[in-house]
């Protein structure tokens, strides 16, 4: 994806500007490449085109008023160079600082392509006093307020007409699809695992993980490759202490924050417990994909052909959000259905990074709003103006409205089964914010 890096001394807004360019969702975290990048990498999309914001901020101490410290020089310096597009940002109200010419000396070496952004113009007055700006080299600054969102939008009209367009899949196709094996001790996982890795596959190696002693693996199915995440635990077949395994939930969070998606298994002779639900609600927090196997199908007793719609219907009783994840039967140990299991990884894989049209979303949105409008509250009429994705991985729809504390929870829920529904979005961690104008 093509790079937007944001930059500018402290407090002239950049976080600010990074969070409006998303919504103002800087809890969304979705993390680039899984663990290589910080949060201050996050992806985003606007009118179709997406891109990668980097606000270089968590690089400067905030006491770096006058001068840049060579550790910091480098790091903003390696930002400004990976980025397609680079957003100056300086302080209308303060002006021209020594810290900024720094910035604008760094900046004008690398030769990017620069656009000067004057941040906090809330006031018309301000907005005249920006051609003193034109000293730092970068031309007239576009002058915004990130607070307000004043020139917001034409700001980032401006950033998607400059970028370059992306090469449609080709640098992701190259990228392996991680997920992890979650699931109570003795639901199966390592032989889930071990089936994975040995039904006709070739294992490419283990790959030591990051965290200690985490040992990641991987493998290639119909030349598209898998890395399973932290399997450590899961390669040790026949432990004896078993039975005493502990869950780990730092372990398990930092599995699930590792992987684009966990496949959580549940022994479907015992069903899903506390634990369960619990994994099921840090992988939505964590904005990752998910898909559920039923396991030990081959010995559940009683079955009959309605034994799974019921078990599944007693699952989305407890968990609503089940109904829009992928869930199977299967023996791990014995083979049963697991080809689906891959199956089903990869739908999830790219339901989490679906790029939704824009018009589609647009026309799609007016016809469920046509179908059943928003409720009033209290005799006050709830307008939803706009629905638009904002973000991909995970996908998030911001949909505008005026008023977004009288939306009903119900009719939020309503318009989320219409949007997993219409656009197939199955395990993916789809998001609608209910917002006033970006
Ligand atoms: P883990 O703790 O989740 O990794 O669970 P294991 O993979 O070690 O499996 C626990 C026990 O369940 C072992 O005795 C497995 O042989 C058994 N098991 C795993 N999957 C199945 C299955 O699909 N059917 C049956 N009948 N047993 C299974």
């Amino acid at each position: 994806l093509p790079i937007v890096c944001i930059i500018g001394r402290p407090n002239v807004g950049k976080s600010s500007l990074f969070n409006r360019i998303l919504g103002r969702r800087a809890a969304v975290v979705s993390d680039r490449d899984g663990v290589t990048r910080d949060r201050h990498y996050q992806n985003a999309i606007y009118k179709g085109h997406e891109f990668t914001v980097v606000d270089t901020g968590g690089f400067l101490p905030d006491d770096s008023i006058d001068v840049l410290a060579d550790s910091v020089r480098a790091q903003i310096f390696n930002a400004v160079n990976e980025a397609d597009l680079v957003l100056f940002m300086v302080d209308i109200r303060v002006g021209i600082t020594k810290l900024d010419q720094q910035f604008a000396r760094l900046i004008r070496k690398l030769d990017k392509k620069v656009i000067l952004v004057a941040n906090k113009s809330e006031l018309q007055g301000d907005r005249q006093e920006s051609y003193e700006f034109l000293k730092l080299g970068f031309g007239q600054p576009r002058t915004v307020s990130a607070l307000t969102g004043y020139a917001c939008l034409s700001l980032l009209d401006e950033v998607v007409s400059v970028l370059p367009t992306p090469v449609r899949g080709e640098r992701r196709e190259e990228r392996p699809v991680r997920f992890a094996i979650l699931g109570r001790p003795n639901a199966g996982k390592s032989t889930l695992l071990n089936r994975l890795l040995n039904e006709d596959r070739a294992v490419v190696s283990d790959i030591p993980g990051t965290t200690r002693d985490s040992i990641d693996c991987d493998f290639v199915v119909d030349g598209q490759k898998f890395v399973v995440t932290d399997t450590a635990g899961l390669r040790k077949k026949a432990r004896v202490e078993d039975e005493v395994e502990v869950f780990s939930n730092m372990r398990t969070l930092e599995s699930i924050r590792r992987s684009d998606l966990s496949v959580l298994v549940v022994d479907c002779t015992r069903g899903m417990e506390i634990q369960d639900y619990r994994i099921i609600t840090e992988i939505r927090k964590a904005g990752k994909g998910l898909v559920v196997v039923l396991n030990k199908w081959d010995i559940l007793p009683n079955k009959n052909d309605k034994s799974f719609d019921h078990m599944v219907k007693e699952l989305l009783e407890r968990e609503p959000m089940l109904e829009f994840v992928p869930i199977l039967s299967i023996s791990a140990k014995e083979g049963q259905r697991v080809g689906r299991v891959i199956q089903a990884i990869q739908t999830v894989y790219a339901n989490c990074r679906r790029v939704l049209g824009r018009d589609r979303v647009a026309e799609s949105f007016a016809n469920f709003l046509q179908e059943k409008a928003p409720p009033s509250h209290n005799g006050r009429v709830v307008m939803l103006t706009r629905a638009c994705q904002i973000m991909v991985e995970p996908p998030v729809i911001d949909i505008e409205t005026r008023t977004p504390e009288l939306v009903d929870e119900s009719y939020k829920r309503y318009l989320l089964k219409k949007f997993y529904d219409e656009f197939q979005l199955q395990g993916a961690p789809l998001r609608l914010n209910f917002d006033r104008k970006l």
